[in-house]
Order: structure tokens, then C-alpha cells, then sequence
């Protein structure tokens, strides 16, 4: 969104002077009048570098001034705008830790209360504040044992030019050194005014107007300076950020993500595909020769499967996500898949996270294809030179027809006869960018490879329609029959001792259980250090049982021999760390321990919680809680306790941690946007999607006068090859 285009200098060669030059959009921020360099380089610093940028820094919230907060009236969860003035600031550490807190107290008529700080946001914070000081405080109401507390609030000094008199919603933007609010609020309002003034500088409305018209959206540039300037009769609906104006703005954002994920979709189904027959002889075979009957869900998502791959004319690669809850049985719907596309005379790759999992995969796929005549093979890191050389041989000329493995099996030198089908198993952090890579492997040019991906964790449907916006989606919905669920409690230091007889009674019953502790990177020796300590406190406790220990910095041979003995039944005990998350398969494991379950994420606790319940055995999951845990963390694995559908525990869960962290934020792929937020506005959302799928069936290539823009927008923001299927 930036640019670098410098503005004509005027005739005494000065930039200072905005009006006579006319702003634009694109006019570094520098430029504009009553900047300079040095303010210029502080909004540099925060990632602003054009007028557009400025006019794209919104507020964060308003200050309704017809709703004044007093102290006394805060509730937790709310954010909020208050005058104080400040008592004191202390600081102290952090029991016995290093860690230092700044304390800042504010009072008013009605009370008192505390802004806490753990780390000193920029040099000289503090000092601001002197006792008696007017300030303004902006943040979200924590409730921290038994009290209600700021955790990092804005503070904002209270002047009283601050605010013109008569505003009645002002807006705050997110206090950043050196830039104030009346600042941005004077420099905003300049380049509103200097911008209305001349039409042609105003970056055109890019939106067709039947669009607009149909969700009734203002102008974007009207948008853009009612939330900067609200209107004097703005609602309360306004300051929560819920009028027209910031649904334009939100919707914005959205929409050029869902248009790109649109025309994503539509070049792939414009790639030459492959056209395979639904040929079903091994398929029937292998359902004939399994122990239990398929379920409704997995019956019914590999016939969407078998469809996608058969039924198109011209054939098109599928991209095919299919969701399924931990233990829904989607391994077999991928063997299904597979067999279908074998059948047809193409080769599979499976590709997996961990090579744990690519082993028991493997071992799986051996155990049933086999007797089918289906020769299997297994590439991993760690397999040696001169075997590996050979697996590749095997590939490459075409006998091994399904190929069992990690990341490896994307290497340069690993090349197939005729890949037919990817599938992509429980990996959720494999986004549009990495699937670009893997298509690669499918004979150059001819053709795609089908697609199958599937997920460890369900994925929140909001998220979904971001990350993976771009395929089509089958849910499993059902688990096997049989399954009770997972019986969970959450335990305290003094319930260990019952907790431990517990397991005792399980193994007694010919049952084996999971020990899982946190590994962390920041403090992975500390923590490797405590599994293992823990691996030998356990060991005393259960003098008659045999316990394996598994951790990641184990050679890859050790852990599979570890694993090897848990499922066979000799350990009756695994003291694991989170190496196990995904995956593994132990039908006759039923207790689930998780040490410190505060320091795991939701969606984590469920996928270690999914490792039991697998088989026709009663589970159980304990979720230990360490010393000094936060009240958040608690109500967090509470969380656990209430429910075990992946599905509400993966809404939770990004509630909670932001869809950064929840999807790992390397990986995901997923912008940054400003002023949307994909939970609190999940349906602009979905509005921004249909509309962007709208615009590609009414007018495919975007050759439309009036789609124009957007086809433009595209090329620009993703280059020529975002745009291969319009042409
Ligand atoms: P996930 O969806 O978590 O990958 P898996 O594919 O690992 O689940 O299946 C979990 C367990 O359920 C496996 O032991 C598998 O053999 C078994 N299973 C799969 N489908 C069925 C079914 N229809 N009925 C009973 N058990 C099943
Ligand atoms: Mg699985």
C-alpha cells in the first residue's frame, strides 16, 4: 500500500507547502504540511508512510462523552475510556522472579484503580506521570483475583485542548511514542479537508456500484472521514465501531483477500486436471476386510471425494479439505481416496507432520493395501543414504504407488512417475503458499495433482473462509460408534495423589496412559530437563509398570522404537512431550495426563486430549494445573472440561489467543488487517466472501467496465500470476 512516488517540487523548490501542491493519496507523509522529516520518520518507524496509510491508522475506539465511565461502574471484559487523575507510580517485582511491574494508580470520584505494566513501553514512559496528573486511560477491564485491574492500557495525558468542546464521539487511536492524538487528530482532519477539496487526487471508489448498492455501503472515502471525524448524532452502535462507515472499511479489508481466494479458485479449476474413472474394486476390498463399518460422514466425504476426481469434464484438480474431529477416522478416508486414484493407475503421496506419524501411517497403509497388491513406501529424513536412493528409484520408475512421508517427500530429488493425488494429513498450518510448492511435483505442465487436505484441528469456520478460502470443504461430522467421550477434570497439586492411584487402577486393568509435559522454546532445556526428571519420579511411583520416554531431541530410530514398544504394549506408560500432539494412534491407551495444562492452547489440549478414546475403552483426561496459574489460564482449560467439540473449543480458542497465534503466525499466511477483526466480525466476513465469489460468476475475467478496477487491484497488490485464469 505504499508508494514512493515524490510530488513535483512548487517554484521554490520547497514540499512543505500541502495545499498548493494538492494531496494525494500516495504523498509521503513527510510532505504533508506541518510534518517534516522528523515527524515523518517517527510514522515511518510505525509502518506509515503515505497519506493513505495516515487515513488507514483508525481509531482503536471512542470516547463517547455522553457515557463518561466512573471507577466504580467498570465491569471486566470492557473496553473503555476513562478520565483519572494519577495517585502514584510504583514498581516491584514479580514474587520471586526478576520480572518487574509498573504500577500506575488512577483515581477518580468513585474509586480507584490499578494499570499494571510488565515491561516499560518505550523510555521515559513512566516518568510522564506525575501525582495530580490529568490522564485519559484506554483499555480493556481485566479481572485479576478478585479485582478488577488495566493490564497495558493506553495512558494519555488529559490536556484540556484535547477535545473540542462540542464533539461528542472522539476517536482515540492507539498511543504510540512521539505521535499524540491531537496530533493525528489535527494531521487527519488536515488531510480529509485538502482531500475533499480536490477530486481527482482521491483514489477513485474501486467497488462496483451494484455492490455498493446492494449492501448499502457508503463511499470509501466518506467512510474514511466519518471515522476519522464522527458525526455529531453518531450512536453508541458508532463508537463500537458498528456504523455503515466502519462496515465499509472492515469490508474492505475482507473483500480484496476473498477477491484474490476467489480468483485462486477459479485458476485452479482452470487447470488441466487429471480424469480418473471410478473404478471401486479395491475400494470395495478393502471396506470388505475392515474390522467396523464405515461411518455415515466418512462414506459420504469420500464419495465427494470420488466425484471431485471423476466426475469433471474437462477434468479438474480437486482442492478438497476435509475437517474431522481428532478420532473421526480420517486416515481411512484418505486410503480410500488413495485406492480410488491407484486404481486409475496414478501415484499417492501422503504426506504428514512428524515422522512419528509417517511411520504409524505407514505401517497402517502396509497393513491393509498390502494384501491388495499395493506396493508402499516410506520417506523420511532420517531413513539412510543408500536406502533412500533406492526408494527413489522405486518411485520414480513407478512401483511404489503410495508413498508414505514427511516433509522429504518435497525435496528436489524425490520425483514421481505420475503423481495423481496429494493428500496432506493434520496439517493445519499449510497454507496457500506452501500447496503452491507441492503442485510442483506433478508432471511438468501436463497437469495438477489432485489435492486432499486434512486437518488436525477443526478449524473455525471464519477461519477457515481466510486461510483456506480457496477450497472446497467436507466435514466429518460423526465419530465411529461406540465411542463414549472422554471423561475430563481438571486437577490441582493436592488431587495428585489420587490422581496417580487412578492411573494405577487403569494399568491394572490392562490399560496404558500418556504423561505429556509442555516444551516451550523459550524454555526448552528447563523444560526437557523437568520430563525427564519427571520420567524418573514416575518411574518410582509405578514400580510395576514398564514407562517409555519420548521427546524431539531424540534420534529419530529411538523414538520410533519407544513408540514401536508403547502400541505393542510393553510400556504401559508413554512420558512424552507434545511430539505426540498429533496423530498417534493407540487404541488401548485411555488416560491422557497433561502437566502444566495452563501453558498449552486450546486447540492443543484438544488434539493430546483426541489421543485417547480411540478404542472401545472408557477415557479419561487429566488436566494438571501448575502453581500461581493466571485466572485466564484457568478458565481456559475449564473450557475442556465443558465441552468436546473440537469445533467450540477451536472458536474458543481463537477468541482467546487472536488468529495469529492460533494458526502460528509464519505460517498462516494470513494478513495483517487494521481495523477487521475475524471473530467480532465474522459476518462482514462472509458478506465479503459471497460477494467476491459473485463478482467471478457474473463476470469471469473481470472484463466488465466496471470490474476493471478490481482486476487492476490485483495485478498490483498479487502480480500477473494471481490473475493466470482471467487472462
Ligand atoms: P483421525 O480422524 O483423528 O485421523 P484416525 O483415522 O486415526 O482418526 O482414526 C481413529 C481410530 O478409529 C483408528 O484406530 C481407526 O482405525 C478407527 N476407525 C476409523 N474409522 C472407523 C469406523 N468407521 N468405525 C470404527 N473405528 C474406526
Ligand atoms: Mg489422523
Amino acid at each position: 500500500m505504499t508508494s514512493t512516488s515524490v510530488p513535483k517540487t512548487n517554484s521554490k523548490g520547497g514540499f512543505r507547502s500541502g495545499a498548493s501542491l494538492g494531496l494525494r493519496y500516495d504523498t509521503p507523509v513527510q510532505f504533508i504540511k506541518g510534518v517534516g522529516p522528523k515527524l515523518g520518520d517517527r510514522f515511518k518507524d510505525h509502518g506509515v508512510f503515505t497519506v493513505q496509510d495516515l487515513l488507514e491508522w483508525y481509531p482503536r475506539a471512542y470516547e463517547d462523552r455522553r457515557a463518561a465511565r466512573s471507577i466504580a461502574s467498570l465491569k471486566p471484559d470492557e473496553l473503555v475510556s476513562l478520565r483519572a487523575e494519577v495517585v502514584a507510580v510504583k514498581s516491584y517485582n514479580l514474587g520471586r522472579s526478576r520480572r518487574k511491574v509498573y504500577d500506575l494508580v488512577v483515581r477518580d470520584e468513585t474509586g480507584k484503580i490499578h494499570c499494571k505494566f510488565f515491561r516499560v513501553p518505550y523510555k521515559g514512559y513512566f516518568e510522564r506521570f506525575q501525582p495530580g496528573s490529568r490522564v485519559r486511560v484506554i483499555g480493556k477491564v481485566t479481572f485479576y483475583r478478585g479485582q478488577i485491574e488495566f493490564h497495558h492500557p493506553d495512558v494519555q495525558d488529559d490536556a484540556p485542548d484535547t477535545v473540542h468542546d462540542d464533539d461528542i464521539v472522539v476517536p482515540i487511536y492507539p498511543e504510540t511514542e512521539g505521535v499524540t492524538n491531537r496530533q493525528l487528530r489535527k494531521l487527519i482532519g488536515y488531510v480529509l479537508d485538502e482531500l475533499a477539496k480536490n477530486l481527482d487526487a482521491r483514489k477513485p471508489e474501486q467497488l462496483p456500484r451494484w455492490l455498493l448498492d446492494s449492501l448499502k455501503l457508503p463511499s470509501r472515502f466518506e467512510a474514511l472521514g466519518k471515522v476519522h471525524r464522527p458525526p455529531k448524532d453518531a450512536t453508541t452502535d458508532f463508537a463500537a465501531l458498528k456504523s455503515p462507515y466502519h462496515h465499509r472499511l472492515i469490508f474492505d479489508e475482507f473483500f480484496w483477500l476473498e477477491l484474490w481466494l476467489a480468483s485462486r479458485k477459479q485458476g485452479v479449476a482452470a487447470e488441466p486436471g487429471l480424469a480418473m474413472d471410478l473404478k471401486l474394486e479395491s475400494v470395495e476390498k478393502l471396506r470388505a476386510s475392515l474390522p467396523f463399518a464405515l461411518t455415515g460422514a466418512q462414506m459420504r466425504t469420500f464419495q465427494e471425494i470420488a466425484n471431485d476426481l471423476t466426475n469433471h469434464r474437462p477434468p479438474r484438480p480437486m482442492h478438497r479439505l476435509v475437517q474431522g474431529d481428532v478420532g473421526s477416522g480420517k486416515t481411512m478416508v484418505a486410503l480410500l481416496s488413495g485406492l480410488l486414484a491407484i486404481e486409475n493407475g496414478y501415484q499417492v503421496a501422503l504426506m504428514v507432520p512428524t515422522e512419528i506419524l509417517a511411520e504409524q501411517h505407514y505401517k497402517t497403509a502396509r497393513r491393509l493395501l498390502e494384501p491388495l497388491g499395493i506396493t508402499v513406501g516410506l520417506f523420511t529424513g532420517s531413513i539412510k543414504a543408500s536406502e533412500r536412493a533406492q526408494a527413489q528409484q522405486l518411485l520414480a520408475s513407478g512401483a511404489v504407488q503410495l508413498a508414505v512421508g514427511t516433509h522429504a517427500l518435497i525435496e528436489d530429488a524425490v520425483g514421481f512417475k505420475n503423481l495423481g493425488l496429494v493428500v496432506i494429513d493434520e496439517q493445519h498450518r499449510f497454507g496457500v503458499h506452501q500447496r503452491a510448492k507441492l503442485k510442483a511435483k506433478g508432471k511438468d505442465g501436463e497437469y495438477a495433482p489432485h489435492f486432499l487436505i486434512m486437518t488436525a484441528t477443526p478449524i473455525p469456520r471464519t477461519l477457515a473462509m481466510t486461510v483456506y478460502g480457496d477450497l472446497d470443504v467436507s466435514i466429518i461430522d460423526e465419530l465411529p460408534k461406540g465411542r463414549s467421550p472422554i471423561q475430563t477434570r481438571v486437577g490441582y497439586e493436592s488431587h495428585r495423589p489420587k490422581m496417580i492411584e487412578f492411573v494405577r487402577a487403569q494399568i491394572a486393568k490392562g490399560r496404558q496412559a500418556y504423561f505429556v509435559y509442555p516444551l516451550v522454546e523459550e524454555s526448552e532445556k528447563i523444560d526437557l530437563k523437568n520430563a525427564m526428571t519427571e520420567f524418573e519420579n514416575l518411574k518410582e511411583k509405578f514400580p510395576e509398570a514398564k514407562l517409555g520416554l519420548l521427546h524431539g531431541r531424540m534420534k529419530p530410530d529411538e523414538k520410533e522404537d519407544v513408540m514401536r514398544r508403547f502400541r505393542d504394549g510393553e510400556y504401559q506408560i508413554l512420558v512424552a512431550t507434545t511430539v505426540i500432539e498429533v496423530g498417534v494412534d493407540v487404541p488401548n491407551a485411555n488416560v491422557m495426563v497433561i502437566e502444566h495444562s495452563e501453558r498449552f492452547g486450546l486447540s492443543q489440549l484438544h488434539q493430546l486430549r483426541g489421543r485417547v478414546g480411540r478404542g472401545e475403552h472408557k477415557s479419561y483426561c487429566m488436566l494438571m494445573l501448575g502453581h500461581a496459574v493466571s485466572e485466564e489460564a484457568r478458565e481456559r482449560v475449564n473450557v475442556m472440561e465443558e465441552t468436546t467439540d473440537g469445533f467450540v473449543i477451536s472458536e474458543r480458542d481463537l477468541e482467546i489467543r487472536g488468529p495469529g497465534e492460533f494458526l502460528g503466525t509464519r505460517q498462516s499466511g494470513l494478513p495483517g488487517f487494521k481495523l477487521a477483526n475475524i471473530v467480532r466480525d465474522a459476518r462482514i466476513l462472509q458478506e465479503a466472501r459471497d460477494m467476491a465469489f459473485e463478482i467471478f460468476s457474473r463476470d469471469p475475467r473481470l472484463s466488465a467496465i466496471e470490474h476493471r478496477p478490481l482486476r487492476e487491484e490485483l495485478l498490483r497488490a498479487h502480480g500477473a500470476t494471481s490473475l493466470a485464469s482471467i487472462g
